[in-house]
């Protein structure tokens, strides 16, 4: 069974500074700069019925392209932290776009994702960084701000069955174009 999820690709330059980041927290697994990536909606491990028709699903999205920006690094976890993460700077059409990834999958015959989406690249996972490390870590590195960057296409990535994890195959891929000019015509 694939375990797929949809997201955005990081460039090359982007990836290039957030690499810089590696190293200096104790505890933590750095994600190696190929798989960084922003997760839309993750589907799980579904067989290849569910599969096709996701991707067919994804199929449907007509939407134009649109620029983001990492702004501020951040733990998720709290007391016992277990991820290092780039935040991505407030983008609304990346919140419609996620909110569509959604509706798609549901038709799709998934179950609805219960959680808040909080869009992020993960930087490294933490196994035994106490929050004080991962504090001083943030404190000497968390004024991260990348340059901008165009999202032209969105991808339907599989990860290793039911483990996960990269490196992350691009199933298929999604244009984001100028199709709001098309109606206009
Ligand atoms: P690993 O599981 O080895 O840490 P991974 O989490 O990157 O690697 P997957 O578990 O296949 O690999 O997850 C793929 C992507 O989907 C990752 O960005 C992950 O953060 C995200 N993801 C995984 N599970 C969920 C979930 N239940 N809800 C939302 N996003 C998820
Ligand atoms: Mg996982």
């Amino acid at each position: 069974m694939p375990r797929l999820f949809t997201g955005i690709e990081i460039p090359a330059d982007v990836a290039e500074s957030l690499s810089m980041l590696r190293g200096g927290l104790p505890g933590a697994r750095w994600v190696q700069p190929e798989n960084y990536h922003l997760t839309l909606r993750f589907i799980g491990d579904v067989d290849d019925v569910v599969a096709r028709e996701a991707a067919y699903m994804l199929g449907q999205v007509r939407r134009e392209g649109f620029e983001l920006r990492l702004d501020d690094l951040s733990a998720f976890g709290g007391r016992k932290p277990r991820a290092l993460v780039a935040n991505v700077a407030p983008s609304q059409p990346l919140m419609d776009l996620q909110a569509e990834h959604e509706r798609l999958m549901r038709r799709a015959g998934l179950e609805p994702e219960g959680r808040k989406y909080t869009p992020h690249v993960t930087l490294a996972r933490l196994r035994d960084s106490s929050s004080r490390q991962v504090a001083e870590y943030l404190s000497a590195r968390g004024m991260f701000r990348s340059l901008p960057f165009q999202v032209s296409r969105f991808v339907l990535f599989s990860s290793r069955a039911s483990t996960g994890g990269g490196p992350y195959i691009e199933e298929a891929v999604y244009p984001l174009a100028a199709y709001a000019a098309i109606g206009t015509r």
